[in-house]
C-alpha cells in the first residue's frame, strides 16, 4: 500500500486524473491512498495568503514558506514519509526507473508549485528529491504529479488486471513495446502478421522480442547503450 499525500493550491487540477480508470480501481481496492490537500487552508491570515511578492523584484508571485512548513509538518507528525518530493522542472527526469523505485515506497508527499515557483527554502529544508518531467515549463506541478502518481500506481501488483502487463510496457528492461493488434485479423486489406495468428507461442515471444528490438534501435538507440 503506498500513501500519496498531494499539496496544492490548485486541488481541482487533480480531481479527474486521480478519480478514474486505473487509478481509481487500485484505489478502491485498496493499493494506494491519496490526499490532495488544499495549502490554502493553511494560508496565512483571513485571506488565507498562499504566495507573495518575490524579493529582489522579479515578476510574478512566489508561494510561501509558512503554509507549505505547516502542511508538511503536520503530515509528518502523523506519520513517517520517505521521500518529500518537489515537482520541479530543475528536478531529475522522470522516468520508468523513478517510478519503479518510488512505487515500492509506503508514504511520499508531493508538493506542487505554481505561479512563479516556491521560496526556495522550502527546498533547501523540507524537500528530500526533486523530479521534473521534462525540459519545458508547465503552469504548475499538478499535472506533472498526476503522471508520477499513474506510472508509480498502475505498478503496483494488482492495479492492473493482467498484473505481467505492466512488465511488458515500454521502457520496464529498456526496450519499446512490440506493436499490438486486435480484430479484425483484416481490415480492407491491412493485415496482422500471420505469426500473431498462428497459435504458436514460443513462435509470437520471439517474434514480439525481436520487434522490441527492432523498434528500439530504429527509434530509441541511446535506451541499448547502457
Ligand atoms: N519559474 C520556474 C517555473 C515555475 S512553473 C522556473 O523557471 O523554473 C510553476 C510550477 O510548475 C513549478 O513550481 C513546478 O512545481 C511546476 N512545473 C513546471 N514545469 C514543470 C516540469 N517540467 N516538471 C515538473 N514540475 C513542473
Amino acid at each position: 500500500m503506498i500513501r500519496i499525500d498531494i499539496l496544492s493550491v490548485v486541488p481541482e487540477l487533480l480531481e479527474s486524473p486521480l478519480n478514474h480508470s486505473i487509478v481509481l480501481r487500485a484505489k478502491k481496492k485498496g493499493l494506494t491512498e491519496i490526499y490532495v490537500h488544499d495549502l490554502r487552508e493553511y494560508g496565512k491570515g483571513n485571506y488565507r495568503q498562499i504566495d507573495d511578492y518575490c524579493f529582489g523584484g522579479d515578476a510574478g508571485m512566489v508561494m510561501m514558506v509558512e503554509p507549505v512548513y505547516r502542511l508538511i509538518s503536520k503530515l509528518k507528525d502523523e506519520r513517517e514519509y520517505d521521500q518529500i518530493i518537489y515537482m520541479s522542472p530543475e528536478g531529475e527526469r522522470f522516468s520508468q526507473k523513478t517510478a519503479n523505485e518510488l512505487s515500492c515506497l509506503g508514504n511520499i508527499i508531493i508538493l506542487c508549485g505554481h505561479y512563479k515557483g516556491i521560496d526556495h527554502r522550502i527546498r533547501e529544508h523540507l524537500i528530500t528529491r526533486e523530479i521534473s518531467v521534462g525540459d519545458y515549463v508547465l503552469s504548475g506541478g499538478e499535472i506533472p504529479a498526476a503522471v508520477v502518481c499513474d506510472a508509480i500506481i498502475r505498478l503496483i501488483p494488482g492495479a492492473l488486471t493482467d498484473e505481467t502487463s505492466a512488465l511488458s510496457d515500454s521502457f520496464q528492461d529498456d526496450l519499446l513495446a512490440p506493436p499490438v493488434y486486435t480484430r479484425p485479423a483484416d481490415f480492407n486489406g491491412w493485415k496482422v502478421p500471420d505469426v500473431l495468428l498462428s497459435g504458436n507461442p514460443k513462435l509470437i515471444k520471439e517474434w514480439q522480442e525481436s520487434e522490441s528490438l527492432e523498434r528500439t534501435r530504429r527509434l530509441r538507440p541511446e535506451l541499448l547503450k547502457d
